[in-house]
């Protein structure tokens, strides 16, 4: 699953969330820190690191 990171914009707190892409965007997002939802996506990360062996 896609991880996003956030910052928060109250308090400046930076979080990493993992979403399904189907609810990205369609959910709120809150800051865990301060509960604030003047959060801002940040450049996706990727994806969550899997066990897979390379
Ligand atoms: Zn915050």
């Amino acid at each position: 699953m896609p991880v996003y990171e956030y910052i928060c914009r109250k308090c400046g707190h930076s979080f990493e969330q993992v979403e399904r892409i189907s609810e990205h965007g369609t959910k709120k997002v809150r800051c865990p820190k301060c509960k604030s939802q003047k959060v801002e996506q940040l450049l996706s990360l990727g994806f969550v690191k899997t066990s897979k062996k390379s």
